[in-house]
């Protein structure tokens, strides 16, 4: 959009007024922050409603993308980026002499997703929109957002996110819209005068979903879309019907909290109602739409695509077909080709206890007619597939089995399209994970590697860098991240690799102030920046980086002499609040920390910060500072990563397995760029067939790692007894379920080259550039156009060079 800055100036000293009805200059930053916000929405107003509009007019087929956890970020400097007015609202705001920078952080980042999943839905939102296409995002408001982790002697303790105390200033509440959910009761179904069977409900609680949505404006296109998440409350009907307290509760909690395991499924009723409360309001809420300017079912597939971002929104898929059935007298054969032919899915994990199932006991008294739907889902599926598998992998493989709702098979059985997120996630769940389901299904798999949003995880969060690459090659790649390859003519420019250099410092001294401020530690900015941020949990292997930093701390011990490279280790982690040994390695890694940071004869040689509360915004601080992207996870076990992807794109070099996506970065950058070390998925798969994986004989061939991880319990880092002897015997009694043990030696080894490495500045930097200029193919507008053309069927402008 166009807007003059002292147009804009003036609307904002207004908007203050009419907000507050003070001066400017008596107003704090979070009310500077809530004005600008309503602000914006306000300019935004005109693209919001004209790109719902020109939707309609044009009958355009859209996309539903449904996801449990969206983890946007912070939305004001999105915002302003996207819609191309940036520069002329940081100036104005800097002439009225306010700091931009203390504004933007004013604003709560909303943390509504637990890590890389709902990180996921968040860049897609933005690409959908970037790419002009009709893509709607489906989730919940939750209340109470991830907790917020602080550091209590080392340990972790979660205090409540109260993120919307102060209101959200960019949603809008749209109480017209809202839609009853029906939970529990009992139901049966009853011939009526025209012959038809329909369900007759009786006690049920029902709930009501109220939609808050929030605009998602594309970058320089005037297309702004939809994010829609539902908030539960009393039924209208509230006001003549007496609730009790605890059922007043029990609506209330529905969407109180978001669940803060990313990587265990949690069997709770309570869970299973969000499941469905969103599902089943984000469907009314498509086939009411469907039918403004629809008379017949006909079109429905054609004219709408239903994404289920990982099993959490499977139950859209009996949904339907309850609409469709009960409400709109379909056919059984017309309702299940319309809804498998609206239905994609993507899976996000291998790991079993990451995959949801339900007692049925539970989902058939939560969900009385659609638990009467998944029977005859599952009926119809054995009657059909038996006769052509046989028995055995029909049982392994129907919605029903084991007393439980095996949402990831229903998922597959009800949707056209089933995607893993990296090839070798993929090639995974075909051999592995969904077997079955693919003998089955063969066409129905395909792959689509995960991205990550540029503009904000390169653009926004790195300027200097932006700056410097607009200088070197222009702008196109803003829109067009692939361009970034053309950086690579410039690979010998040694007056750029130095301005690449003193772009890094730039934002390493960022960082360190950020450290020194929370923290009170000094950091040498001179020092290797050694980056690991994402969930905590055993198979991301944090553990296998605190081994290396007791590595180098009895290194530097031994050899006080010794001309080391000096580093600085950097954590970033959450663990979920259940998840006991993973809140271990958080005080493991916190008492090493202090072990090494208060060490006079280590000075500035050695640092370790384990920085709280990890999430978007601190991510945006921490990765463009990252001179070593930690991507260690156990070969197999992760899905595709993002994290790998944002710091590469910020010039850090990836220390990493041939795990998930990070294969796709060593192919794209070349191996010579990265570090790769460790077992390959093919090895780890060769333990588990041959089941002969002896930790023990790492450790006992190997002196050195004896030393190592014999200081978790000989009292060397104090005040771990606990957590020390619980590690040390998960490695050694309990056989390192991850392979810590099996790769230590090849890790150390790259360890000791980076140390190397890095005192050639130019070299360095070289490689650096190789990361930057081969990123721009996991931009998420790649992978959403992929979506677009091969799942979802939909068309896009952009046009992508
Ligand atoms: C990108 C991102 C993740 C995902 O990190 P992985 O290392 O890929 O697991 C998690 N949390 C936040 C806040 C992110 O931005």
């Amino acid at each position: 959009m166009k807007l003059k800055e002292a147009k804009f100036t003036t609307d904002f000293i207004n908007e203050i007024k009419a907000m507050y009805a003070v001066d400017l200059k008596e107003t704090s930053s979070l009310e500077q922050f809530i004005a600008l916000g309503h602000l914006i929405k306000r300019y935004d107003a005109d693209n919001w409603t004209r790109t719902s509009k020109s939707y309609r007019k044009n009958d355009d087929k859209q996309v539903y993308y449904f996801s449990i956890e969206f983890l946007p970020g912070r939305l004001l400097q999105s915002n302003l980026l996207n819609l191309d007015i940036l520069d002329t609202v940081s100036s104005g705001l800097k002439n009225l002499g306010l700091d931009f920078e203390k504004i933007c952080e004013a604003e709560p980042d909303p943390g509504l997703g637990n890590g890389g999943l709902g990180r996921l839905a968040a860049c897609y939102m933005d690409s959908m929109a970037s790419l002009g296409m009709a893509g709607n995002g489906n989730g919940i408001r939750y209340r109470y957002g991830l907790f917020k982790q602080v550091f209590m002697n080392g340990y972790q303790v979660e205090l409540p996110d109260d993120w919307l105390r102060n209101g959200n200033v960019w949603e809008v509440r749209r109480e017209n819209r809202a839609c009853l959910v029906r939970f529990g009761g009992h139901v049966w179904l009853q011939e009526q005068e025209d012959g038809a069977l329909r369900p007759v409900y009786d006690h049920t609680d029902d709930v009501l979903a109220v939609p808050y949505d929030i605009g998602m404006a594309g970058y320089h296109n005037d297309v702004t879309n939809t994010l829609r998440l539902w908030s539960a409350e009393l039924p209208p009907s509230a006001d003549q019907t007496y609730y009790s307290q605890q059922q007043r509760d029990n609506i209330d909690d529905i969407t109180k909290v978001l669940y803060p395991d990313d990587s265990n499924a949690e069997g709770r009723s309570l869970r299973l109602r969000q499941e469905y409360f969103f599902s089943s309001a984000g469907m009314q809420s498509i086939v009411r739409h469907y039918f403004l300017d629809h008379t017949s079912l006909k079109y429905f597939a054609q004219k709408v695509a239903v994404h289920i971002n990982d099993t959490h929104p499977t139950l859209v898929i009996p949904e339907l077909m309850r609409i469709l059935l009960d409400e709109y007298d379909c056919s059984w054969d017309t309702a299940w080709q319309i809804t498998a032919a609206t239905m994609s899915y993507t899976n996000h994990t291998i790991m079993q206890e990451a995959l949801e199932k339900w007692p049925i006991d539970m989902f058939k008294g939560l969900l009385p007619r659609i638990y009467q739907i998944v029977e005859e889902i599952d009926r119809r599926y054995r009657v059909e597939k038996t006769p052509i598998f046989g028995d055995n992998v029909v049982d392994r493989t129907a919605p029903l089995g084991d007393g439980q709702v095996r949402m990831a098979y229903l998922a597959v059985i009800g949707s056209h399209s089933v995607n893993g997120v990296a090839p070798l996630h993929t090639e995974l769940l075909k051999k592995d994970v969904l077997a079955d389901l693919y003998r089955i299904y063969p066409e129905k798999f395909n792959n689509k590697t995960n991205g990550i949003a540029d503009r904000r995880w390169l653009e926004l969060a790195n300027r200097p860098l932006t700056k410097l690459i607009d200088h070197k090659i222009g702008t196109d790649w803003h829109s067009n991240p692939k361009q970034l390859q053309t950086l690579s003519a410039f690979e010998n420019d040694t007056e750029f690799l130095h301005q690449l250099a003193e772009v890094k410092a730039i934002n390493k001294q960022k960082l360190a102030d950020y450290v020194q401020e929370k923290m009170n530690i000094t950091l040498n900015t001179s020092a290797i920046f050694d980056v690991q941020i994402k969930r905590l949990h055993a198979y991301k292997r944090q553990l296998l980086h605190a081994l290396e930093i007791i590595r180098e701390y009895l290194d530097i011990k031994d050899h006080p002499k010794k001309d080391v490279t000096p580093r600085v280790h950097i954590f970033g982690a959450k663990a979920a609040p259940s998840y006991h040994y993973a809140k271990s390695v958080i005080k493991v890694i916190n008492a090493l920390a202090d072990l090494v940071n208060n060490d006079p004869t280590i000075g500035d040689k050695l640092k370790v910060v384990f920085i709280p509360n990890y999430g978007v915004s601190l991510g945006e601080l921490i990765i463009p500072a990252a001179d070593i992207s930690e991507q260690i996870s156990t070969a197999s076990k992760e899905a595709s990563g993002t994290s790998n992807m944002k710091l590469m794109t910020n010039g850090a070099l990836s220390l990493a397995t041939m795990d998930g996506a990070n294969i796709d970065i060593v192919k794209a950058a070349g191996a010579e760029n990265e570090y790769t070390f460790g077992l390959t998925a093919d090895d780890v798969y060769g333990y588990y067939h041959r089941g002969d994986y002896r930790a023990r004989t790492f450790y006992d061939d190997n002196p050195e790692l004896q030393r190592i991880v014999g200081s978790l319990i000989d009292n060397m880092i104090p005040g771990i007894t606990t957590e020390g002897h619980e590690i040390y015997d998960s490695l050694l009694q309990y056989n390192d379920e991850y392979f810590v043990l099996a790769d230590y030696a090849a890790y150390v080894a790259k360890q000791e080259k980076i140390s190397h490495d890095f005192n050639d500045v130019e070299a360095w930097q070289k490689r650096s550039l190789a990361n930057i200029a081969a990123s721009g193919t996991f931009s998420a507008d790649y992978a959403v156009a992929r979506y677009a053309e091969d799942i979802w069927q939909v068309p896009y402008n952009r046009i992508l060079k």
